[in-house]
């Protein structure tokens, strides 16, 4: 290998380096918005793209540690948390784990986040300049 091919090789590492951690970064900068109340839809929507599900997890988390519904386009408190883990159903004769539930105000704020949820790439951050930008979709009120 000739210096100077070894060279071009080296500044393509540190451009990669560099374009991962800014990509981080501007997940990081997501989580840390989406944590807020008062989301409007869709920046709430563009804002999706530049996140990972681990991301999203975070963002979810982060609201239920400040008694925020976890769902970030809903601004209500979570006040009455159950303090049970689990919920017994006799007529589908099953038991449910509340872990997650209990970060949100309601079955609808539930669903709706766990909707979105599975529509975040799970491609890496910094590839996704490579890829087409996914609409994504949220569920409708009432369902
Ligand atoms: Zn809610």
């Amino acid at each position: 290998m000739t210096t100077e091919k070894g060279e071009q090789l080296r500044q393509q590492l540190i451009a990669a380096v560099v374009k991962k951690r800014a990509a981080l970064a501007r997940a990081h900068a997501v989580v840390v918005r989406l944590m807020e109340p008062g989301i409007p839809e869709a920046e709430f929507l563009s804002l999706l793209w530049e996140i990972g599900p681990s991301n999203y997890a975070d963002i979810v988390d982060e609201r239920d540690i400040n008694k925020l519904c976890g769902y970030p386009l809903c601004s209500n408190l979570l006040e009455k948390v159950p303090k049970q883990k689990y919920a017994i159903s006799a007529s589908k004769n099953k038991v449910y784990d509340l872990t997650e539930r209990k970060k949100f105000c309601s079955g609808y704020c539930f669903k709706a986040s766990e909707y979105v949820k599975a529509q975040v790439p799970t491609s890496p951050l910094w590839l996704r300049d490579r890829e087409t930008r996914a609409s994504f979709q949220l569920l409708p009120r009432g369902t």
